[in-house]
């Protein structure tokens, strides 16, 4: 009975560079991606455009 292999549909590639890195923001574990070329992850990556107005972030409500 060798037709069902485990072990094979359920891995993450971890074949790339740069795997395991995660955001510099100290309390963040978001991991970035392996094309990300920044420090931070999208949460924490300062961005150039204006918020959007009325939504600001409460933490859990
Ligand atoms: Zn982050």
């Amino acid at each position: 009975m060798n037709g069902r292999r485990l072990g094979t549909s359920n891995r993450r590639k971890s074949k790339k560079f740069g795997d395991g890195r995660f955001c510099a923001e100290q309390y963040c574990q978001t991991q970035l991606s392996i094309y990300n070329k920044k420090k931070y992850c999208f949460l924490h990556t300062p961005v150039s455009y204006p918020r959007v107005r009325g939504h600001v972030l409460k933490g859990d409500e």
